[in-house]
């Protein structure tokens, strides 16, 4: 039966969020886009997984479970080896008001459908990007493997001379997503738990071309070519949102970035959701081990995988390698000498500081004691009883000044320098399934 209720508050979620303007314009391009035969999205959805395959990924596809259950024919996923289907809930819906235990059951209903529809879905997104202080916890105890959420604003737009309307639609890009700026982050995966957080890239075609009425394909590919050359340069990762809904309009530009991507003075990995997570797993159990070398320094053992990129600064004998990354240069062997005196060539931590500066440390593969001995490392950290996000680049800055030997683990695989993936949040098949999203089914 159809819940009235559910509808008025959907209705006044979706004012809140697009404002009356926003939606106004939703409802147009809705009966643009979409049909209600869904042949429009099949159309779109099979492109993107062309797409893939030209360009050696798995681009992730991330379905509402009623959606997928629904459509899933149409989607005929069996043969779509290439994509990674991943859950948007078990309906489209708001997770920010959710509770643990609401999540949890959210995300095993979803889970559920999918599995019976012959699909192991390894990551989740939620619905609006809504996600709250349980939204990790909840998809852990899923026992998926990723989850996708955080979001980072690039500039782009911000740099365009905005109108009234393209202020209010900002506004309402900062009410509902809460973004941190991804030129003041760190932007790369986190492990939390036996979860991989895979940050996501903003704008999307969804605020440029919606919200911000961005017409000029030109623009959206520059805006999102500028995202990736910063990323390429920062070694971070860029995860581009593309709703099949607008595929049809973005094709050119999405395929642009893969283009761009692909050349190979960039380096840059292109891969899927699942590899990335399995990857940044595979890289949380790299270790150093360091022996001390009497009247010489200490003998770095590394104990990692193949894939690893193993990386030193100040290192006397390695300076006449090319740099791979600022003056980071790579270190081919597996165990070498650091000539460094009596300080270990790593970081050490006072006991005082913050957990979350190691997990940090940990992410970017630094090696790292805690200790009091503020003279036996190459860098010593006492100042962060409490560490966020707003303190990570100065870290890095304070590394990066050392004149001391230091080493660690690339972030990325393969001599790869940066890492680009494309998401898709299937959020409707059919103009159905926009009314049916409107009563919460
Ligand atoms: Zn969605």
């Amino acid at each position: 039966m159809l819940n009235i209720r559910r509808f008025v508050e959907r209705l006044v979620f979706t004012l809140k969020t697009k404002g009356v303007i926003g939606f106004i314009l939703r409802l147009a391009t809705l009966i643009k886009r979409f049909d209600f035969s869904g042949n429009k999205m099949k159309e779109a959805v099979l492109t993107i997984e062309q797409l893939g395959k030209k360009y050696k990924y798995r681009p992730a596809l991330i379905v509402p479970a009623l959606v997928l259950k629904r459509h899933h024919k149409l989607l005929n996923h069996s043969s779509h080896t290439n994509l990674e289907f991943a859950i948007h809930g078990y309906t489209h819906k708001n997770f920010k008001p959710l509770g643990l235990d609401e999540q949890v059951s959210e995300i095993r209903k979803a889970k559920d459908v999918f599995e019976q529809l012959q699909i192991h879905p390894y990551g989740f997104r939620a619905p609006y990007l809504s996600w709250n202080g349980h939204t990790g916890q909840a998809v852990q105890r899923n026992n998926l493997l990723w989850e996708s959420n955080e979001t980072f604003i690039w500039n782009g737009f911000k740099k365009s001379h905005l109108s009234k309307l393209r202020h209010f639609m900002e506004k309402a890009v900062h009410v509902l997503y809460n973004p941190l700026d991804g030129h003041k982050s760190v932007v790369i995966p986190r492990l939390q738990g036996g979860i991989v957080c895979i940050p996501i890239a903003l704008p999307d075609d969804e605020i440029l071309i919606d919200r911000l009425g961005i017409k000029d394909l030109d623009r959206i590919s520059r805006i999102w070519s500028e995202i990736l050359e910063t990323t390429h340069r920062r070694g971070d990762i860029f995860v581009l949102q593309l709703h099949p809904e607008r595929f049809a309009t973005c094709r050119e530009a999405m395929e642009g970035l893969l283009d761009k991507a692909l050349n190979s003075e960039r380096d840059i990995w292109v891969t899927g959701m699942k590899e990335v997570a399995q990857w940044w797993k595979e890289k949380s159990r790299f270790q150093f081990a360091f022996e001390a070398a009497p009247g010489k320094g200490w003998r770095a053992h590394c104990k990692c995988t193949d894939r690893a990129v193993i990386l030193g600064r100040n290192l006397p004998g390695k300076a006449s390698q090319a740099a791979f990354y600022r003056d980071y240069r790579v270190i081919e062997e597996r165990e070498f000498l650091v000539e460094s005196k009596n300080r270990k060539p790593c970081i050490g931590v006072h006991p005082q500081c913050s957990e979350t500066l190691l997990k940090f440390l940990a992410d970017e593969g630094f090696p790292y004691e805690v200790s009091d001995n503020e003279a036996g490392y190459s860098l010593f950290v006492k100042e962060h009883e409490t560490f966020g996000r707003e303190n990570e680049l100065d870290l890095l800055g304070r590394i990066e000044e050392s004149p001391n030997p230091i080493v660690r683990y690339w972030l990325w695989p393969d001599g790869k320098k940066s890492a680009f993936t494309t998401s898709h949040d299937l959020d409707c098949m059919t103009l159905t399934d926009f009314l049916l999203r409107l009563f919460g089914r």
